[in-house]
């Protein structure tokens, strides 16, 4: 027997193993499969290569759990090692590597922590004591047992063992008797191995038999060896990606189409992506591509190696050229990962491209359910945005489609205005908004029908792009102010008349939401009053519900223009009413506030005369005082107008109609309305 002492500098090098790789203590498992899939591939390749001449026999690996030994055994058939072979690959290299690993890490705790690769190492994170049974492939070589309790001391000694290949046995600890339950590593199999390319036995296969479950004599292979993304593209059909899909996520929808990648210059990359349908909230979306090193699962949560917008997709990635053994902020960093990130963007773009080339319609119907995905993207990636853009669609209120480009062209002459911009016209809701588009198709107006989740976003985006254009919603203000054309109109009241009005109209109940009465000189078949919300506020306000930062926005009240139209002769018909009614009250109001304005224009000029420390107090308090008495002129008229027009039938009902059209009306003054209707009838 020959013992020992691992070539290790650090005498305590296993309690800080257990320490900083203590939440990814399950990875053992997938290192020793992993050793035990690339000791069976080097025999398999020596032997196609003519370098070995014995029976290669079935290759497969053994996982086997013995809970009174309190045991896992990882038993392999593969190239195993001779005595000098072990002597080298555990006690010197396997060990000296951790130990370098530890060194250059041993600030950074979290980037060990998630840290791939430590190999055979990892197995006394769980264990108190590890043997290894092993024998090589050689000719006439001998089976070596090689002990090591978890102290750096070990013992190599003669063993036996059937023919070549390793087995790795793990006593298992007291804290990690968890790991001992069959479930636990059969569904740790199923989450690492399910796509290595080596069998993975794993217990019997069951069958019913005698009213209960009983093991048949087949072994229960956990895993796809030849998994559909190792395949060529012409290998497989339609039918093969929707099956593998289905191995991928066995609960998800039919995806909408895939993507196959397999590169190999100047990094190796294989993979399948899918779009799923995303119909909407991005971020439970996330988190669904796994990523693999030669088949063996490392994770699913790829940020930092696939753009943001890319999480989105489904599917597998395998590359050997992405470092594994490093943190996230490193990834990020990483040559490789950047090519590897815009290469699949490029590839992305490419494919959906292609799809738009070759079958446009069927472009089309995919499109409402890809859009999110195709948005998110345009938004974050500017790579994704300048080949995309050229066959993004845009769909209108009736349903049909169109590029950028193509939709430029149709709106182009009609909708640019005085100013020469080009005004896009959307919708965010065809229901709501019914009676504005439809003023607006009147006109010969294109609206788009813009409600997907981050079609506010793009259209900040798309505002950055497209030169001179707007993008405004048809409800923001009456239609001739949101494409503004040379004409102009003449108002049939004048100014004096539509100020008074202006009271009048300012019925609603001061509660959350605030109205702002306006005046917009319409045609007089025009709507009477009309209810608009300014495009910026809006736009402010939907970005913060959305998270966008715009915090103070979401705080202030919503607000809204009430639009009165001068020209249309139910409106003219309150002014005469108003004067009818209340003609003397307000012509003494203005006979005096036109007395109290004469008087204090002449007393501010006098004051303008002076400099301000010969103005006495006496004629400051007088000046003040007027000012008092203005004022107080002004509230009592507007008091008088305000009466008025709450108890004028016409005005109630011309808001009412106007914030009916706008959905704005419920519950009690719904009611309200209903019931003054039926009278007026
Ligand atoms: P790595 O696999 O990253 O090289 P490990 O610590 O896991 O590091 O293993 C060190 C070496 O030990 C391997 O490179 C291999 O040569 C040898 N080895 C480990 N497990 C086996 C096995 N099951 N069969 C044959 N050789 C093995």
């Amino acid at each position: 027997m020959q013992t020992g002492k691992i070539g290790v500098t650090t005498e305590n090098i296993f309690p800080i193993i257990k320490k900083f790789l203590y939440s990814d203590h399950e990875i053992f498992l997938r290192e020793l499969i992993s050793n035990a899939v690339d000791a069976t591939q080097k025999l398999r390749t020596m032997a196609s290569a003519g370098d070995y001449k014995g029976e290669a026999g079935d290759a497969k690996i053994f996982v086997t759990v013995d809970k009174k030994k309190k045991t896992i055994k990882v038993s392999d058939n593969g190239v195993g090692m001779t005595e000098e072979e072990l002597d080298k690959y555990l006690n010197q290299i396997a060990f000296s590597s951790a130990n370098d690993f530890l060194d250059k890490y041993k600030d950074q705790a979290n980037s060990i922590i998630g840290h791939f690769g430590l190999g055979f190492y990892s197995s006394f994170m769980v264990s108190d004591k590890v043997e290894v049974i092993t024998r090589s492939y050689q000719d006439g070589a001998k089976a070596v047992k090689w002990t090591c309790d978890g102290s750096p001391e070990y013992t190599i000694e003669e063993s036996v063992r059937d023919g070549r290949g390793t087995d790795v046995i793990l006593h298992i600890d007291k804290e990690s008797k968890d790991f001992l339950d069959d479930n636990k590593i059969e569904q740790l199999l199923k989450k690492y191995c399910k796509f290595l390319p080596v069998e993975i036995a794993f217990g019997k296969e069951q069958e019913w038999k005698d009213g209960k479950m009983v093991d048949t004599g087949k072994d229960k292979i956990i895993n796809n060896t030849k998994p559909a993304w190792t395949l060529k593209p012409s290998e497989l059909k339609d039918e093969d990606y929707q099956k593998f899909y289905r191995e991928l996520y066995p609960a998800g929808d039919e995806p909408l189409f895939n993507i196959h990648l397999n590169v190999d210059y100047p990094f190796k990359l294989t993979g399948i992506l899918y779009f799923p349908k995303i119909k909407s909230n991005i971020e439970i979306q996330k988190n669904k591509i796994q990523l693999y090193c030669n088949q063996v699962f490392v994770t699913d949560s790829v940020e930092g190696i696939v753009p943001e917008f890319l999480t989105l997709l489904h599917g597998v990635l395998d590359s050997p050229d992405i470092p594994l053994n490093v943190s996230r902020s490193y990834l990020q960093s990483d040559s490789n990962v950047k090519k590897i990130s815009s290469h699949i963007t490029k590839k992305v773009a490419d494919r959906l491209n292609d799809i738009f080339r070759n079958n446009r319609e069927e472009f089309e119907k995919k499109w409402d359910s890809l859009k999110l995905f195709i948005e998110y993207g345009m938004i974050t990636e500017e790579k994704f945005y300048e080949k995309v853009s050229k066959f993004a669609l845009l769909k209108n209120t009736d349903d049909k489609y169109f590029t950028y480009e193509e939709y430029e062209k149709i709106i182009k002459e009609n909708q640019t205005d005085k100013h020469k911009s080009l005004i896009y016209l959307y919708s965010t809701n065809k229901t709501d908004q019914f009676s504005y588009i439809e003023k607006a198709k009147s006109k010969g107006y294109d609206v788009l029908n813009l409600d997907g989740q981050l079609d506010i976003h793009l259209i900040n985006h798309l505002e950055t792009k497209f030169k001179d254009s707007r993008f405004v919603r048809v409800d923001s203000d009456v239609i001739e102010k949101l494409i503004q054309k040379e004409e102009t109109r003449d108002a049939k009241l004048p100014k004096e008349k539509q100020d008074d009005l202006k009271s009048v109209f300012n019925i609603r109940p001061k509660s959350k939401e605030v109205f702002n009465v306006t005046f917009e000189t319409l045609d007089e078949n025009e709507t009477p009053v009309m209810i608009t919300q300014s495009e910026f506020m809006r736009r402010m306000k939907d970005m913060s519900a959305m998270g966008g930062g715009m915090n103070f926005y979401g705080e202030l009240p919503d607000s809204y223009n009430l639009v009165v139209n001068p020209n249309h002769k139910l409106v003219i018909k309150v002014s005469d009413e108003l004067y009818a009614a209340k003609g003397d009250e307000l012509s003494s109001n203005d006979a005096e506030r036109k007395k109290l304005k004469e008087e204090i224009d002449f007393m501010e000029k006098e004051h303008k005369k002076k400099k301000s420390d010969e103005i006495s107090q006496l004629e400051k308090d007088d000046l003040e005082k007027l000012r008092k008495e203005l004022s107080d002129i002004e509230d009592s008229r507007k008091n008088v107008l305000e009466a008025f027009g709450s108890g004028n039938n016409t005005v109630k009902q011309l808001v009412d109609l106007a914030l009916l059209s706008n959905n704005m009306l419920r519950g009690e003054e719904l009611s309200t309305f209903v019931k003054r209707s039926v009278e007026l009838l």
